[in-house]
């Protein structure tokens, strides 16, 4: 029979049981979670700006080959 946990939640960052009043089971895991959303956030702005200079680099060679 599995034992009966306390109220808990889980780490956000690995996942380890932590109590309900904290989102991470250390500082080091926060900052690790904080810098990995921030990583992620400048791949997807990378992504972005790439994919508008793209189309404003088609859509300049459009307008002169005209
Ligand atoms: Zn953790």
């Amino acid at each position: 029979m599995p034992e009966r946990l306390p109220q808990h939640k889980h780490c956000l960052n690995c996942g380890k049981a932590v109590a309900p009043s904290k989102e991470f089971c250390t500082e080091e895991c926060e900052t690790e979670r904080i810098g990995m959303l921030r990583r992620k956030r400048r791949q997807l702005l990378i992504l972005y700006v790439g994919s508008i200079v793209v189309l404003l680099l088609a859509v300049i060679l459009s307008v002169v080959q005209f």
